[in-house]
């Protein structure tokens, strides 16, 4: 049976990136994560678009790799990661919601189905299905193609019931649906989070609803949103991610999609608090972090 072998963190950042720009370009003074990210001892607040790869060890040997959103950074990500882990493929995508973060790099799968000739399966909801194909038209429909159609070959999957496990290369993955901000009339905007084994993964999150909590409780490892300390109104803030790792109590926890007030090693500092006094495990995750599962 296919079971996860590890994840790498593609990216661990917000829309943005870490550094913005402009804190560097302005010496902005407020801004010290930025200015930390471009030295070799600060390397680790870096951060490109949220992302996570997963690694699936597969009865025939050769490992399969789940891309959990492919964001406007995914060239990036994979160019650092992919070469420095000998990875050739990308078998699936998994796609959160549809923000730019999460999914405007799907053009970039061209490289991996054209040069490979390959198919790649790709899992969303209908809303993120339908801004797809605002985004990209001619990925939806490849008959809206111009130049030649030299487009990737991308087969859409719709996840159209939030609450009930699907199968992916052979791995039963359960929708975590949550909510992630409000539209301006109120209305929750969704964020579909993936559970698969006892590993939950929630990278944007505001709110998790009740019916969703049932389905995380008991995982292993949660990976969680925590933007920044304080609250956000789509975002986990630090105290909120921490929170729900008290509630659920998994061995450990990972936070990621943080944004440049979070700096890598006062959050270190903060976890080995946590270990010593709640004896929680709450890791900050970086670019390019292996979790051996
Ligand atoms: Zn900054
Ligand atoms: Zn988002």
């Amino acid at each position: 049976m296919p079971r996860v072998r590890e994840l790498i963190f593609l990216g661990t950042g917000t829309s943005g990136c870490i550094p913005n720009i402009p804190c560097i370009t302005s010496n902005n003074p407020r801004c010290k994560v930025c200015k930390l990210s471009m030295t070799p001892e600060g390397r680790k607040n870096q951060r490109r678009n949220t992302s996570l790869l997963v690694r699936v060890d597969h009865p025939d040997g050769r490992i399969r790799n789940i891309v959990i959103d492919c964001g406007k950074t995914f060239y990036e990500s994979a160019r650092e990661v992919f070469i420095k882990h000998n990875i050739e493929t990308v078998d699936a995508v998994l796609l959160t919601h549809g923000h730019a973060d999460a999914m405007f790099g799907l053009d970039d799968l061209r490289q991996w189905t054209m040069g490979l000739n390959l198919s790649i399966p790709i899992y969303c909801d209908k809303e993120t299905m339908g801004t797809v194909g605002e985004a990209f038209p001619y990925l939806v429909d490849t008959g809206k193609a111009t130049g030649g159609g030299a487009v990737p070959s991308l087969a859409f999957h719709v996840i159209h019931d939030s609450f009930s496990p699907f199968q992916c290369l052979g791995i039963t993955i359960q929708p975590l649906r949550v909510e992630h901000g409000t539209y301006s009339d109120g209305r929750p905007f969704y964020f579909t989070g993936f559970r698969f084994d006892d590993i939950s993964y929630v990278s944007d999150c505001s709110r998790i609803p009740d019916e969703t909590r049932l389905l995380m409780a008991g995982s292993k490892l949660m990976i969680l949103d925590a933007l920044k300390w304080t609250s956000h109104p789509s975002h986990f803030g630090y105290w909120d991610a921490l929170d729900e790792v008290r509630y659920f109590k998994p061995e450990r926890a990972i936070f990621t999609d943080f944004c440049h007030r979070m700096e890598h090693s006062e959050l270190e500092r903060y976890s080995e608090k946590l270990k010593e006094e709640e004896n929680l495990i709450v890791d900050p995750a970086f670019d390019g972090m292996v979790v051996p599962i």
